[in-house]
């Protein structure tokens, strides 16, 4: 994917309404891209503005000025028929704008994004983009790919065998994605920078003495808690406990790593 080709389909990326492959691709190119990021970034700012805007229809005396400029608009198309088009543009537009805060699916928080994530890269033949079961060569992939420092914690002890890792654009930011698999079951670990309050929506947890999120999400289970500014984020089909440990052993790797 290209920035052409990128732009032409960001409007469904944004909205996640993209096939998995498309959204694997758009994920790559934002994820390699600065202008494309930002681009994707403002887009989503601006969609947030609208979903913000208060929900009850136009007020009245906003719908009379809009139905005025069509009257006028329309007048004005009778006695000077080469206006016709851009003042009929202007009204589509005025009314876009004015209704779009009222269609807009309410905000999806992080954490649903991140299933969505693990559940389209299950469907790829490789999710993985480095293959590695190397904790060393995954941690140096990321920071040398994306200039992201990332603790890989080791969970084949329990029977969790690395399988690899992927750049993921988490809220049009660049997020490091570690796989794992136990038998066939994925684990999805996503470490993404925080992009503010109210992310994580859920139930809150203690275990080992540390407060996570966990909710359940079209059938997945997610772990999830903030850090220093960065989300972290744990989605499988493990049960609550096995996640949480696994949570709870990333926080060791890095707490380790931090000390070192
Ligand atoms: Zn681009």
């Amino acid at each position: 994917m290209n920035c052409d080709t990128f732009l032409a389909c960001m409007h469904p990326y944004v909205d996640g309404e993209l096939g998995v492959s498309d959204t694997v691709a758009a994920d790559t190119h934002a994820a390699e891209c600065p202008r494309c990021r930002s681009v994707t970034a403002r887009e989503r700012a601006f969609r947030q503005l609208l979903r913000s805007q208060p929900r009850e229809t136009a007020p009245p005396e906003l719908r009379r000025r809009i139905v005025t400029r069509i009257r006028r608009s329309s007048r004005a198309a009778a006695l000077r028929p080469w206006l016709a088009l851009p003042a009929a543009a202007a009204v589509a537009a005025l009314l876009a704008v004015t209704l779009l805060p009222l269609t807009e699916r309410p905000a999806r928080g992080v954490v649903a994004e991140l299933v969505d994530k693990h559940i389209a890269f299950a469907q790829l033949e490789r999710p993985a983009e480095f293959v590695s079961a190397d904790r060393r060569a995954v941690g140096a992939w990321f920071l040398e790919r994306a200039g992201l420092s990332v603790s890989v914690p080791d969970y084949s002890p329990a029977g969790i065998r690395l399988v690899g890792a992927r750049i993921a654009d988490v809220r049009g930011r660049r997020a490091a994605y570690i796989l794992y698999e136990k038998g066939r079951t994925l684990l999805s670990v996503f470490v993404a920078p925080a992009s503010g309050e109210g992310d994580l929506v859920g139930a809150r947890v203690t275990y080992r003495g540390q407060v996570y999120v966990t909710r359940v999400q079209k059938g997945y289970r997610t772990v999830a808690w903030t850090e220093g500014g960065v989300v972290f984020g744990l989605v499988s089909m493990l049960d609550d406990e096995a996640l949480l440990e696994c949570a709870d052993r990333l926080r060791d790797e890095r707490a380790r790593q931090t000390r070192l």
